[in-house]
This record gives C-alpha cells, structure tokens and sequence, in this order.
C-alpha cells in the first residue's frame, strides 16, 4: 500500500525565498541583486552544492520542524546525438550554460540572448552521478527522514527524460540513473529488519491510470484521504523491494508492460506518463533529544512512548513529451485523444503557475496526474523538477518553453511536513514483552518470597526448640543440683545430731560421775544453758499442743454449729413445705366453702321465698280483702304465670316457689355486687344442670341473662359459669335456636377468644358442640364464626377442651351428611372442610385419648359420606385416616361405617385401586 497516513508532521511555509528567487529575464540578467539573491538562496540550502530539495534531511533539525521547501529545478543539457551532429553542424547550440554561475543562456538570434537562472545547470557532460545527486539525492534522503518527495523530467521528447531516470546503467554501471541510484541509497540506508520498502510502477495514459507491474490493472483509482491529504492507490500492485537485483527486475519488467501496453494502443511511450512510487517506512529506534537525557525515570518514559513510524513516499515521474502540449492536434490525433493527453501535463502547467503566483486556487482536481501529485508536488513535499532540453536550435521553440516551465516551477513553494506517526501495535507488542518479563520477576520474586519465609519458619521453629530443650536440661540441671544440695544438708544435719547426740550422751555421763562436785566447773556451766534450752523448748512444745488443741476444739465448735444450721434450714424448709401444703389446703377449703355457701345462699334464698310465699298464702287464706300492696313485686311479676290456665289445676306448691324464686335468683345475675353475681350465676348453673329446670330457666329469661353476662362481665369465673350453665341449656333444640336468635355464637366465640382457663374453653367449646348438632342451625352457625371458634379453642391444647371442639365438629359433620343424603341434591365440599377443620382432623385422627379420637373417627366417617368432600379427603390424608379406622377401630360400628363409606365412595375407591391398596 502507498503512504496512507501521517500525524505529527509540523508545516510552514517559507516566505522569504519567494521573492528572492525571482529570475526571469534577459533584462535583470547581469544585476548584481540576481547575484545576491542566488547568495542567499546557496546560504538557506544548509547542505552541500548537491543540495537540490530545500536542504538535506540533517538541515530538517529539530525533526518535527518543517522544513523550507520550494521546487527545486535542474536544467539538463543532452549532447548532440549523432544526427544534430551531422545536421546541425554548422550551427551553433541554441543555448549557452554558464554552469558555475547556474545559468543559462538562451539564444534567440544571432545578436540577442535571454539569461536564465536554475538552481543547477548540468552540462551535456554531467554526468549521472553529479546528476542524481544534485537532483534527486536530497530528496531521497528527506525521504529517508520521513518526507514525501516528487522527482520529475519534463522535456520534449528525445531531450533525455528517461535517460536520465530510468536508465538501468546494465552495460555501464556510470550510466545508471535517477530511479536506480535512489533505490541503492534507500537499501543501503534503511533496515531489512525493521523497515520496509514498497513499490508501486505505473502508466497515466488518456487520463487512466496503468499499472505496469501488472498489465490487466487497468484503472486505478486514486484515492485522497480527506483528512491528511494524503494520496494513495489502493489498487496499484505494491511489491516489496529487498535488494537491488528485485527493483531492477521489477524496472524491467514495467518497461517491458509498457512497451507492450503501447503497442496495443498503437501509442508511443512518448505520449504517457510513468510514475514510480517508492514507499519506505521506517522505525526510528529513539527520538532525536530523547536518547541524551536518560536518567532513573527514563527507562520507563521512554518504553511507554510509542515506538516512531516514519513513512516517506518517493515518486519519480517521467512525463510525457513536451512538445504535446504544443502540437497535439497538428499530428493527426483526435481532438479526444489530444485532449486526454495534454490534459495532464497542461493541469500540471496550469497548478505550477498557480503556486507560483501563490493562487489561493490551485486545480490540482483537474487531471489525474496533479491529483496523483498533489501531496508531492507543492503541496507537503520536497520536488525536484528536471528539465530536459537538446542543443539543437530547430527545437528552439521547444526548448524556449521547457525554460519557461522550468522557471515558473522554481517559483512554486512547498510545505514540507514530514510523515511520522505513533506504532501504538509494536508499542503494545514491546509493552506486552515487558510485562511478561515483569509478571515473570513478580513469580520468582514471590516464590523467592515464600521460600524465605519458610526459611525462618523452620529456623524459628528449630531455634524455639532448642531453646526448649536448653530450658528443660537446665530445668533438670537446676533440680538435681538442688536435690543433691538437699541431702547433703540433710546428711549434714543427721551429722550434727548423732554428733550432738553423742556430745549430749558424753555430757550426761560426765554431769552423773561429777554428781554433787563442784558445780562451777567448766562442765556445769556449759551444760546449764543447754537444759534451759531443752526446757524452753519443752514449754513450747506444750504450748503449741495446747494451741493446737485449742484450735481443734474450735474447729469442732464450728463444724458443730454449721451441721446445727443445716438441720435448722432443713427444718425450716421442711416447715415451708408444710406451710404451703396448708396453704393448699385452706384454698381448697376456700373453694369447697365458697361453694357450700352458694348453695347455702341458694337455700336461703328459696327458704325465705318458701317463707315470704308460705306467710302470703296464710294471710290469702286468712284474709280474702287484704291488698296485693304488700305482695313482692317478684310474685307480682310471676303472677301471669301462676295464673296460667294449663297450670291452673294446682300446681305444686315447690315448683311454684321455684319459679318464683328462680326469677329473683335471676335479677340477682344483675346485681351491683360482683360476689352476689357470682353466687347468682352459680344457682343457675346448678338449677341449669337439671334437665327439669332448663325450660323454666328459659321462660323466665335465664338464657338471655346468662348471654348477656357473657357480654357484661369479664370476669373469668362467671364467664365459665355462664358458659357452663349455656351449655347446659344448648342440649335443648328449642334452647338452641333461642341462643343461635340471641347472637348466641358471637357471643360465644368472643369468649372464647379471650379466655384463657381450659374449663371456661371447655364450656364455651361444648355449648357450641352442642350447636353443631341442630341441622337447621348449620349455615347460620358456620357464618357466624361457630366453626372457626371451635377451631381456634384448639390452641388451649387441653384434652378436654379438644374433646368438646371433636364432638362439635362430629356433630356438625353428621348434620352435614345427614342432609346431604336426605336431601340428595349434590352440594359443595363441607363447611368444615372450607374453614380449614380437615387438617385438624387428620392430624389429630391418631391422639391417645379416647374421647377425642371417637368423635374424629365419626367426623372423618360423615364428612366421607358426601362424595363432595372426597378428593380433598384424598388430597389431606384423610383417605388414610379412614382405611386405618376401617381395619384398626376398637369399635365395631365405626369401623363397619368408615369400611362402607371406602367402598361407596367412587374417588376413594379410584384412588385405593390406583395405590393398590386392598381394602377388602
Ligand atoms: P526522452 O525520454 O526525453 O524522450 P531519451 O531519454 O529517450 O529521451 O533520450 C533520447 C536519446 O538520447 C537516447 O538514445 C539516450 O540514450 C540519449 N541521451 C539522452 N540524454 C543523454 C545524455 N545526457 N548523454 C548521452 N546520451 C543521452
Ligand atoms: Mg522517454
């Protein structure tokens, strides 16, 4: 591929030189200004005579620096060929060249010449060496440096063009030209390892672009990168040059497409353009400046920078033929085909009169040459213009115009940028190198690392138990030393005695023999003071025995006086124990009295009715016209009653009294005084419990009474009563639509839900058991609440509680299935299965006590009677529940019942056959 992009590169344009430059005709010829001005011109040309291309690339400095361009021209010479000398033997060159003063002298008649200024005047005998190096050397070697470089021929045909850039120089190496001299200095500049070398060779012909490397690539399209400018040929063949041998076979190989292509087209190669394209990219191993300040930090900076790219692109153009752009047309060629070949080579006329007059429109998108030129040829690059021209004065006018060419082009100025981009990929690629190498120290550093620590483990490890050991042998060293001391000192001590013994024995002796002798000798005297030790010692002895004793005896006391406290706090707690056994007891006896004295009220109560009943009966008797004032106003109240036609016969004369004193009993439920209530409520409990009194009760409104204390009160205790006396009452149909009428369940379920006795839950759950049992209570019972009281009573765990919630739900669920099968119309799942009861019952179908798991096993029996019921019962186990009651239940009728209630059922019976299980 051809250059594509550049960043970084830095322009200016160099105005000054512009103007100095100016060297045109015959009138400014000898001025010594022209003098000065080529002085100046030499002075800002840094390097060498050679220096063709605005300065060598060292003059470039500071790198990034642009560097001051404007189109160099040469003008070369061609020694007469063999006809011109023969032809034109008699008369004189039509020019003249003044090489040292770079001048040329055109001859416009024998009398008048117009002087020229070239940056280099080449002599017919300049060699091609001289020539490549005053031409193209400087811009070969700015493209080394990463700049575009243009070099062209331009000249009538036959002047030397290709001779002077393309000759191969096979024979005689001295004749190789411009194209192949550049290859040489790039090769032997760049390299093979880090650079590359592209090349791309091709024809412009009739305004289409050839490649000659590859013939059947016959329309190129030139492509220009919007951004930078930069013009490439995405289709051109790019072939990469590793030596000289390759281009110079590639060279031949083009001229021979050439040739063949012009054949074909019946053209001349005279008529087209050849352009070579010599791309070279090169790695700049270290900025200029960078590499001198290198410090700690440095090594890092720099490898993060981005290793340096520059891309030079040198394109050597061999023009057609001058004389084109003059006598197209008078040859015989279409005006189309004139067109398409002059269009070129006069855009390129027309874009260099426009640099040169620095026009702010240059129409470089007029031909496709100034497109292929235009980031090399005034614009971004250094250009070198050769013009070609011969000696012979017939092509005069030729020659006069080539001059002209050259001259104007010397006025066009270039903007030098250089070509140098960032290589993010080898950075990333040199900075992926890096860090392996650095991941790869961290490991070794890290295992390095671990090791060391191990290390000092073991060595810390070795070093404490040596320290162990060292310890424990001095340990050893220490007792033994002492152990030794010890029994040394014992053995001394032993010494001393039997010594002392001995001395003591031989004293006494001596005291006995000397017995009654002179006591103030020195054997008396020594003696005495040890026997007032002795008995010193003695004295001591005593006392400490007797101390000791003393002690003992205290200890005794002590341990006497403890085992006194302890009978006395075991005594005493024994005494606590008595005590709240006695306590016990007085509560019952509480308990027992409080009842005895309800009844006793209850008693007195009836015997002072009985009374007050008894002495009115008397005095009726007595006296027929004694008012009713003096009546009570209870049998005032009853009188209705009493006078009731069906009793009218004669009614007993207790039951009478009962009634009337059963009403009183009743206003007292309302009395002020709690205990009086209490007293009350019991009575009617207890009147309640006898079947004979509930009717009465009833009529006499005890039942509402007894609801309403319920609701009045809270108090446990009558709460319990009351509930216990409802239940009583609720055995009686009639009662228990009377109950169901008064908000009964509500009522009922509120107490229950605040009660915490198991005896008041037992009362309250066996009023509605008794309830559940009325058929045309059950919708109006369940929508109340009944059923969810019942359930919720379950939490109190009593088995007397439970007991009463089983029967109430057996009692409901035969009601269910009573109705069920009398009405034979299919209804829904029971309620009790809808309020959540089933599970209960499953879980409680196996308890141990014996009330409750009867009233399961028939709640489970009726509920399995309603086919509706079956899929649930299935679903919560309860299938189970009744195969097992079928085959283990104590009791023949329900386990013959739950047997007939598997079998009629048609679910049951599925889903046994599909378990497999045999029921028989
Ligand atoms: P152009 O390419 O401009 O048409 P050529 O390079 O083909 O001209 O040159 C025409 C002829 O003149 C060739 O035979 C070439 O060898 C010869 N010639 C041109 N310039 C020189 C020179 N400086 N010295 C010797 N022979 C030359
Ligand atoms: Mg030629």
């Amino acid at each position: 591929m051809s250059t594509t992009s550049g960043t970084g590169g830095v322009s200016y344009r160099n105005g000054t030189q512009r103007s100095s430059l100016r060297t045109q005709s015959s009138a400014s010829t000898s001025s010594g200004g022209q003098k000065a001005s080529v002085k100046s011109k030499s002075v800002l040309r840094k390097s060498s005579p050679a220096a063709l291309g605005g300065g060598s690339s060292k003059s470039g400095g500071g790198g990034d620096a642009g560097v001051p361009g404007r189109v160099r021209v040469a003008v070369r010479l061609r020694p007469r060929n063999g006809e011109e000398l023969i032809a034109d033997a008699d008369f004189a060159d039509c020019v003249e060249l003044q090489p040292e003063l770079k001048r040329l002298k055109l001859r416009k008649n024998n009398w008048d010449t117009d002087t020229f200024e070239f940056d280099e005047v080449l002599t017919e005998y300049a060699s091609q060496k001289r020539v490549y190096e005053v031409v193209a050397k400087p811009v070969v070697e700015g493209v080394l440096d990463g700049y575009n470089g243009t070099i062209m021929a331009y000249g009538q045909t036959g002047t030397g063009k290709t001779y002077t850039l393309g000759q191969l120089g096979e024979e005689d190496v001295a004749d190789r030209g411009i194209m192949v001299r550049a290859m040489e200095d790039i090769l032997a500049e760049v390299s093979l390892e880090t650079d590359s070398i592209s090349v791309s060779y091709l024809q412009l012909y009739m305004e289409t672009v050839q490649d000659l490397l590859d013939p059947s690539n016959d329309n190129i399209a030139i492509v220009e990168d919007p951004k930078n400018g930069d013009v490439s040929l995405p289709g051109a063949t790019l072939v990469e040059i590793r030596d000289q041998q390759s281009f110079l076979e590639l060279l031949q190989l083009g001229e021979a497409h050439r040739f063949a292509a012009n054949t074909k087209l019946n053209t001349e190669s005279s008529r087209s353009h050849a352009i070579l394209m010599v791309n070279v990219r090169r790695s700049m191993k270290t900025r200029d400046g960078l590499s001198s300040e290198s410090n700690g930090n440095s090594h890092m900076t720099k490898s993060l920078k981005p290793p340096v790219v520059r891309k030079g692109k040198l394109v050597v153009v061999d023009l057609a033929g001058s004389e084109r752009i003059n006598k197209s047309g008078s040859e015989g060629h279409t005006l189309e085909e004139a067109k398409s070949i002059n269009l070129s080579l006069s855009a390129l006329g027309k874009c260099i009169n426009a640099l040169a007059e620095n026009s702010s429109h240059v129409p470089f998108r007029d031909s496709k040459l100034t497109r292929l030129l235009r980031d090399s040829f005034g614009g971004t690059a250094r250009t070198s213009l050769v013009i070609t021209i011969g000696p012979s004065p017939r092509h005069r006018g030729e020659t006069t115009s080539t001059i002209m060419f050259g001259q104007r082009a010397m006025k066009v100025e270039n903007m030098v940028k250089i070509k140098e981009e960032f290589d993010y990929k080898s950075l990333s690629r040199r900075l992926e190198v890096q860090l392996d190498n650095l991941i790869e120290e961290n490991e070794r550093q890290q295992k390095a690392f671990v090791d060391e620590i191990e290390r000092i483990t073991v060595e810390a490890h070795n070093q404490i138990s040596e320290a162990e050991k060292r310890y424990a042998n001095a340990l050893e060293d220490e007792k033994l030393r002492y152990q030794n001391d010890y029994m040394e000192s014992i053995k001394k001590l032993e010494e001393n005695w039997s010594k002392n013994q001995k001395k003591l024995a031989a004293e006494r002796l001596a005291l006995g023999e000397k017995n009654g002798l002179d006591i103030t000798s020195n054997g008396n005297r020594s003696i005495a003071p040890a026997l007032e030790e002795v008995s010193e010692l003695k004295k001591l002895l005593q006392k400490e025995a007797q101390s000791k004793m003393a002690a003992e005896e205290e200890v005794n006391r002590l341990k006497h006086q403890l085992n006194e406290f302890k009978k006395v706090e075991a005594s005493g707690n024994s005494e606590i124990m008595r005590l709240h056994k006695m306590l016990e007891n007085e509560t019952q006896q509480k308990e027992k009295l409080e009842g005895e004295i309800a009844t006793l009220h209850s008693q007195l109560l009836q015997l002072s009715l009985t009374a007050d009943e008894t002495r009115r009966n008397l005095e009726q008797h007595g006296s027929e016209k004694t008012s009713g004032a003096r009546d009570s106003l209870m049998s005032q109240l009853r009188l209705p009653q009493i006078q009731d036609p069906g009793n009218a016969e004669k009614p007993p004369v207790a039951r009478l009294f009962e009634q009337v004193g059963l009403q009183k009993i009743l206003s007292l439920l309302e009395a002020e005084d709690a205990d009086v209530r209490i007293h009350a409520v019991k009575v009617v409990a207890n009147l309640a419990a006898e079947e004979a009194n509930q009717q009465q009760i009833v009529e006499a409104g005890g039942l509402t009474s007894l609801l309403m204390l319920l609701k009045n009160t809270e108090d446990e205790t009558i709460h319990r009563v009351a509930a216990g006396a409802i239940a009583n009452l609720a055995m009686n149909e009639t009662n228990q639509e009377l109950i169901m009428d008064q908000g009964g369940i509500g009522l009922l379920s509120s107490t229950a839900a605040n009660a915490e006795d198991p005896q008041t839950l037992r009362m309250v759950a066996g009023a509605i058991a008794n309830l559940c049992g009325n058929d045309k209570l059950q919708t109006k019972l369940r929508s109340e609440g009944g059923i969810a009281a019942l359930l919720g009573m379950v939490r109190c765990g009593h088995p007397d509680v439970l007991a009463q919630v089983a029967r109430g739900i057996a009692n409901f669920a035969k009601c269910e299935s009573r109705a069920s099968t009398q009405a034979g119309t299919k209804r829904g799942k029971s309620l009790l299965i809808e309020d959540g009861a089933l599970s209960w019952i499953v879980q409680n179908a196996k308890t141990e006590t014996a009330a409750i798991r009867r009233h399961i096993e028939l709640a489970l029996c009726h509920l399995a009677q309603h086919e509706g019921n079956a899929k649930e019962m299935v679903k919560e186990g309860a299938m189970w529940e009744l195969v097992r009651i079928s085959r283990d239940c104590s009791r023949e009728d329900i386990r013959s019942l739950a047997h007939r209630t598997l079998t009629s059922s048609p679910t049951f019976l599925t889903e046994l056959r599909r378990l497999r299980v045999d029921i028989r």
